[in-house]
């Protein structure tokens, strides 16, 4: 059995892995930062959502486990990729997620149909502590840039990205979901995040697809140990 440090404090997003990693890669155990008494704030400085779900990931590495983080956000074209990873306090720090919404829809107010085109990303990160006897094959390891800029060795590092394309509304519509799920309306659902359900939406979904592409490597990664 493997054991992993999930590095997020929140229930609902540990509960979510959990029940997704823990299905697909039966011999693993995922921890959350709670378990193993880690209770300092983890700053996401990073100018990426790479950068940041490798900050995130490599805290319980740091600290001799085998450390799995995520990083997600918006990207608007129009916007150069704003809000990106500043996502969750666009509207300023503390604000709440519907203050992000209101000032996207203000910003994006006379922005014509067809350039209001928006993608969700969703990055997980892997990183093995130092000394580990697990390596990240070649092919999955990240980029000498992005070890350069994260002080992350390559074969003790991956992170995987996912991503679905949509287009941003000109006002809410629909009240499930959380974060910019209602002012985004889902190219491959033709309905908006906020309308959908949620097993329609994880089946399109830039988490769903993050989720499944890194099940699949860390398949790969932990091959044969048991
Ligand atoms: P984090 O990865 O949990 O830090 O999420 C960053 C922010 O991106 C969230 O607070 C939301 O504002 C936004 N976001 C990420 N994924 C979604 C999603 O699936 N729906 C709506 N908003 C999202």
């Amino acid at each position: 059995m493997i054991e992993a440090v999930l590095a997020s404090r929140n229930a609902k997003k540990i509960e979510e892995l959990r029940r997704i990693l823990e299905r697909t890669l039966p011999g693993i155990r995922l921890l959350s930062l709670f378990d193993i008494g880690y209770d300092d704030e983890i700053e996401e400085t990073g100018g990426t959502f790479e950068e940041n779900a490798i900050i995130k990931a490599s805290v319980p590495a740091s600290l001799g486990y085998i450390g799995i983080a995520d990083d997600s956000g918006l990207a608007v074209d129009r916007l150069g990729g704003a809000p990106g990873v500043t996502s969750a306090r666009y509207a300023g720090e503390g604000c709440t997620p519907a203050d992000c919404r209101v000032k996207l829809l203000e910003v994006m107010k006379n922005v014509p149909e067809g350039d209001r085109g928006a993608g969700f990303v969703s990055v997980m990160a892997l990183c093995l502590p130092e000394g580990s006897a697990i390596t990240v094959p070649p092919e999955f390891a990240i980029s000498e840039e992005l070890a350069a800029v994260s002080g992350r060795k390559r074969e003790l590092t991956l992170t995987v990205r996912g991503e679905c394309r949509g287009r941003i509304t000109d006002r809410e519509i629909g009240s499930g979901g959380f974060g910019y799920d209602s002012v985004f309306m889902s190219d491959d659902l033709g309905v908006t995040f906020g309308e959908a359900t949620a097993s329609a939406k994880d089946g399109v979904s830039h988490r769903g697809r993050s989720l499944e592409a890194f099940s699949r490597v860390l398949g790969e990664v932990f091959e044969g140990v048991k």
